[in-house]
């Protein structure tokens, strides 16, 4: 499967922290990193370290002095809750808007906050695990969604929009799969994987959501970041859950408490804290959060009548979205262009925004460069109009910052300076200033300017939409291209994989085997007992039916890891790498049993069939994938010889 994951990356849309957090989620993969170390690294970034200085003080009580570093934040608020705000912030700030329209962008990181949050205290409470692994695994638990938005956001609305867009848990990844070959779940790991996070988190995020029978053995790590994303999933949705709404989803709460050690009444008193702590970390990453009803409460509620479309509902519409960041809309570049103009002094400002608004343009204003970057990281405005000559941070300062920052780097920042500063200009270049004006500047040349400014702004705005529509394109090709090669290892009656991709995943086992030395491969061999009857007696089309239903059958009950392909005929092919011999003895049994108990329909046809079934398991003599496959025919051979319906295993090869 990593070869789809691989072409999703290769287009180029995949999410990914921008810079700082990217640095941070490197620094912070190990647990000897410093306070000094975190604090360098989101210096970088200014806009980050606002936010961080700002959130230390605000957690401040009266009378304690305000600080201004990050270092001393990082004392304040302790490494790790600085590291996930940075880290948060890095990931929200990028993706809080997007192209996919029917995509709920701040529901999503409301929904993943709430885990995030969530997923620490329960970390914490019930000490399962690192409160801040936690904390990662539920805030990045859902970012395929996000990826599969970022990569495909037309057919991804689509899809949204047929399924009804708050749609999720299993109906979601089974149409994920039909449309793109991949699901949400799988993306996440692969992500997580390919930014070398712990093995344990990728596997966490992908098995959290398979059903407990299919859990397999994992480290004692990953079985707790499983456990807490199962425990933290209704918790979120009851979160985000409309008025009303909340008991909606208070039986998959009460299941995931068992899982916990807590019960119900205790998780409940945990729920009401995390929801006080994820409205506070609402406010600082600018997420939109809601008042949620005490647990205690909400147990008492009665559940909606109405059925929820598509099973398990998630991030219903947030009601009452405080956020603090205007959303800015896609499509700005046909409307009025924003225009940030700082001055220090009042009555300069004036004109200037009185110039601005009366060239057309929509005018935001901030007096100074700490005040100027807080108001461009929120408006996002396509140009900055900056006085140099200012207190605390000056224009060349500001630009500096702005052109740090992944949403600054665009802006086109002109630059007033004095007559005296002329002779500066180098300096204003070299920081990233694209043009200047001498103040007091002419009404006429600060417009023309501003044209100026304006042209390279459409222009690079050109640029980017083709280059979106080329990386959807490819986008496009790489889904065609994947769905091609899937039609040719596909059986099209039953829609399993076919003979053609049994050789190949068997050719790839062995090699992996051959190379590790280690591990064992099996194979069972499947044939439908008396199949020539069904079609006597019933004719093709019952046949053809039955073969479909053995098919789903057998995809439907195998473990994860396992795989069916139809060989041919009535004969199937399960691969089970890792197996020894009796593994797949026990697998075959139990898939024996399974069909037995079925009744096949097709039309006015009911009918009972049965298998026989030969299992073969990888010896050191064997020199190819054909003697393993000759062994389970073999075997097969002989269960039909014992009167079919019947599990045999190849003879272990004779000791020497
Ligand atoms: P046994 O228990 O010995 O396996 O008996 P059998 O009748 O299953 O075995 P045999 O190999 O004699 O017959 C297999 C039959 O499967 C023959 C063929 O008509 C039928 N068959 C093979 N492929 C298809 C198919 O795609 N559709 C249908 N309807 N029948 C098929
Ligand atoms: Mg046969
Ligand atoms: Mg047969």
């Amino acid at each position: 499967m990593s070869v789809t994951f691989d072409e999703l990356k290769l287009t180029g849309s995949l999410p990914s922290p921008a810079g700082v957090g990217m640095n941070i989620l490197r620094l912070t993969q190990t647990d000897d990193f410093t306070a000094e170390d975190l604090a360098r690294t989101i210096q970088s970034d200014p806009a980050l370290t606002g936010r961080i200085i700002k959130m230390a003080n605000s957690a401040a009580t009266a009378g304690v002095v305000q600080i201004t570093s990050v270092s001393e934040a990082v004392v304040r608020l302790g490494v790790r809750t600085v590291r996930n705000v940075a880290l948060g912030f890095s990931l929200v700030s990028s993706y809080r808007k997007g192209k996919c329209e029917s995509f709920d962008y701040p529901g999503y990181w409301s929904s993943s906050l709430a885990r995030a949050v969530a997923a620490q205290t329960l970390a914490r409470d019930l000490r399962l695990i690192q409160p801040a692994e936690a904390y990662i695994c539920g805030l990045l638990s859902g970012i395929g969604r996000l990826a599969l938005a970022s990569v495909h956001p037309k057919a991804y609305s689509e899809l949204l929009d047929r399924l009804g867009r708050h749609v999720n848990g299993a109906p979601l990844a089974q149409a994920e799969r039909e449309v793109f070959g991949i699901d949400h779940h799988e993306i996440a790991a692969a992500m997580l994987a390919d930014w070398k996070l712990p093995e344990a988190h990728s596997q966490a995020l992908a098995a959290y959501h398979l059903p407990r029978a299919e859990d397999s053995d994992g480290s004692r790590a990953m079985v707790a970041l499983r456990t807490v994303l199962r425990v933290v999933s209704p918790i979120a949705d009851i979160f985000l859950s409309k008025p009303g709404e909340h008991a909606r989803h208070w039986d998959r709460f009460v299941r995931a408490s068992e899982l916990v050690e807590a019960g119900v009444g205790r998780l409940s008193e945990i729920c009401d804290e995390v929801v006080a702590e994820w409205r506070d970390w609402g406010n600082v990453l600018a997420v939109p959060t809601q008042s949620v009803p005490p647990f205690a409460e909400i147990a008492e509620m009665e559940v909606p009548n109405e059925a929820a479309p598509g099973g398990d509902r998630e991030s219903a519409p947030v009601a009452d979205i405080d956020a603090t960041v205007a959303a800015v809309d896609d499509e700005r570049l046909l409307q009025k262009l924003v225009v940030l103009a700082v001055d220090d002094d009042p009555i300069s400002l004036r004109l200037l925004v009185s110039q601005i608004q009366k060239n057309g343009y929509e005018a935001v204003e901030a007096t100074n460069g700490a005040e100027a970057l807080e108001r461009a990281l929120e408006s996002n405005p396509h140009i900055v109009v900056t006085d140099w000559l200012m207190p605390e941070m000056d224009g060349i300062e500001l630009c500096r910052a702005l052109r740090r920052t992944e949403i600054g780097s665009d802006m086109y920042v002109l630059l007033l300076t004095g007559r005296e500063d002329e002779e500066n200009a180098v300096e204003a270049f070299d920081a990233g200033v694209d043009d200047f004006i001498v103040k007091p500047f002419n009404p006429k040349i600060l417009k023309s300017r501003m044209s100026a400014g304006e042209r390279i702004v459409r222009l690079k705005d050109k640029v980017a939409t083709d280059k979106r529509k080329i990386e959807e394109h490819v986008a496009h090709l790489a889904v065609l291209n994947r769905k091609l090669t899937q039609t040719t290892v596909t059986d099209s009656l039953t829609d399993i994989p076919n003979r053609r991709f049994a050789m190949e995943a068997l050719g790839q086992q062995w090699e992996r085997r051959d190379s590790s030395q280690s591990g064992a491969v099996s194979v069972v061999m499947v044939d439908i007992d008396h199949f020539k009857r069904v079609n006597d007696e019933f004719g093709h089309d019952v046949g053809d039916s039955v073969l479909k239903q053995v098919a789903a059958l057998f995809r439907d009950r195998l473990r994860q890891g396992d795989t069916v392909c139809r060989l041919g005929g009535e004969e199937f092919l399960i691969v089970c790498p890792g197996s020894d011999g009796e593994g797949a003895r026990i697998v075959a049994e139990r898939l024996r049993v399974a069909v037995e108990e079925t009744e096949m329909e097709h039309g006015t046809f009911r009918g009972r069939i049965t298998c026989s079934f030969g299992v073969a398991e990888r010896t050191r003599e064997m020199q190819s994938i054909d003697d393993l496959l000759k062994a389970a025919d073999v075997a097969v051979y002989a269960a039909k010889n014992a009167g079919r319906n019947t599990v045999c295993r190849a003879p272990a090869p004779a000791t020497a």
